[in-house]
């Protein structure tokens, strides 16, 4: 059995990795205040139980070079669970990032027994991994709305008609197993602060387009969630006092004039769509060289760019990354966005890069899984019990009725 002391400095270790990417046991030891031979033993262990593993080495001013360290892929795994208002998406992600066995499953929030369902489709998956659950640190959800605590996961989202669902506390107690439920957005946030710009940058904001229109907002390499969880609704600041009303229940927010579903409207107001036509059919049409398709594309993004200089010049981000599926037709976007983003931000921050980048289930599933994964490098304890069972179950190599079934070599003592 491992001392308390020594389970304190793996999590230390662990989360220094899991935040700062790849480093040597030198950095370690410095940004840490660890003695060189608490570290070498530490990383001996996390190594030894297949968290960490060894890196290319990295270039040093005399001496020999350093070994980078970095976190390891290993039989530990999270399943991540994207919640859609037509779909589940589940996938099982390896401790790394990498994404296994993406799911996709028929889904209807709306009918009696959707809890039930999605219990039973999670109850499979989990089956077909390993029987009894015990290399699964536990269930991340992303929802497409609003949670006030992911520890408590009671899910508010109008879009799947959700309103005050207990989900995390019902999954928890079906499955036996840690659940976290967070804003689909802010998900796809932790992921990225994990495995993606997180590794080099502090501070930045994602903001996704599509049916809604999101934002997560990631200061000092946490993803900032304001007083009841709420923060980063970039798709209900106020645009136009007379525009069309929101699902929110208000009028002329973002994503009533640039979400989807309004510039399938204003396609069929100019005559470019018919009644029974889609976004993609939007979209195809601009690709086509439609004029007032690609006109309507055009000017949502340069409301879109307005509205993201705004939040740039609150938040100050290094970059901005632009997520969701409504990026396919980026190049129609872009003409509007840029030059508005640009305008609205002063001289020495308009060349703030903008990153395009892909959103499909495997994204976001990964995103979901990472609300697991982050947490043992969470030194804020939001996670609270849950976040102590994901760290005993990471840190034990006999988790749950686990028996060493995965090759991996015995424990370090
Ligand atoms: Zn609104």
């Amino acid at each position: 059995m491992a001392s308390p002391s020594t389970d304190h400095h793996r999590a230390a270790v662990l989360a220094l990795a899991g935040t700062s990417g790849s480093l040597s046991r030198t950095e370690i030891a410095q940004r840490l205040g660890l003695s060189p031979a608490t570290v070498t033993q530490v990383t001996k262990e996390l190594i030894s139980h297949g968290l960490l593993e060894e890196l290319a080495s990295a270039p040093s001013r005399g001496g020999r070079p350093a070994q980078l360290l970095g976190l390891a892929g290993s039989p530990k795994r999270a399943l991540g669970v994207k919640v859609a208002p037509d779909r589940l998406a589940i996938s099982d992600v390896e401790l790394d990032g990498t994404v296994r066995d993406l799911s996709v499953h028929d889904f209807d929030p709306a009918s009696a027994d959707a809890l039930g369902h999605l219990t039973d489709t999670l109850a499979a998956v989990i089956d077909g991994i390993d029987g009894d659950g015990s290399s699964i640190l536990g269930i991340g959800l992303g929802v497409p709305g609003g949670v006030h605590d992911p520890a408590e996961g009671v899910v508010n989202a109008d879009i799947l008609g959700w309103r005050g669902l207990p989900l995390g506390r019902r999954l928890r107690t079906s499955l036996e197993l840690p659940v976290l439920v967070d804003n689909d957005v802010n998900a796809l946030a932790a992921a990225d602060c994990l495995y993606g710009r997180g590794r080099h940058h502090r501070d930045f904001l994602i903001v996704t387009i599509g049916a809604g229109i999101g934002a997560a907002i990631v200061t000092s390499d946490v993803v900032y969630r304001g007083a009841h969880g709420d923060a980063g609704e970039l798709g209900h600041t106020p645009v136009d006092p007379h525009g069309p009303e929101c699902v929110c229940g208000n009028r002329g927010c973002l994503e009533a004039i640039i979400g989807d579903r309004a510039l399938v409207s204003a396609a069929h107001r100019e005559g470019v769509l018919t009644a029974v036509d889609t976004i993609s059919d939007l979209h195809t049409a601009a690709d086509q060289g439609d004029p007032t398709a690609r006109a309507i594309l055009r000017n949502a993004g340069e409301i879109l760019g307005r509205s993201v200089a705004g939040l740039v010049n609150i938040v100050d981000p290094e970059t901005v990354a632009i997520y969701g599926e409504g990026t396919t037709a980026w190049q129609h976007w872009r003409p509007g966005f840029e030059p508005a983003l640009r305008a609205h931000l002063p001289a020495l921050r308009n060349h703030i890069p903008v990153e395009i980048d892909r959103s499909d289930d495997q994204t976001w599933t990964q995103g979901a899984a990472a609300l697991i994964m982050s947490t043992p490098f969470d030194t804020t304890g939001a996670a609270r019990e849950q976040g102590e069972q994901i760290r005993a179950r990471l840190t034990s190599t006999h988790s749950g009725h686990q028996d060493n079934t995965h090759g991996r070599p015995e424990p370090v003592a």
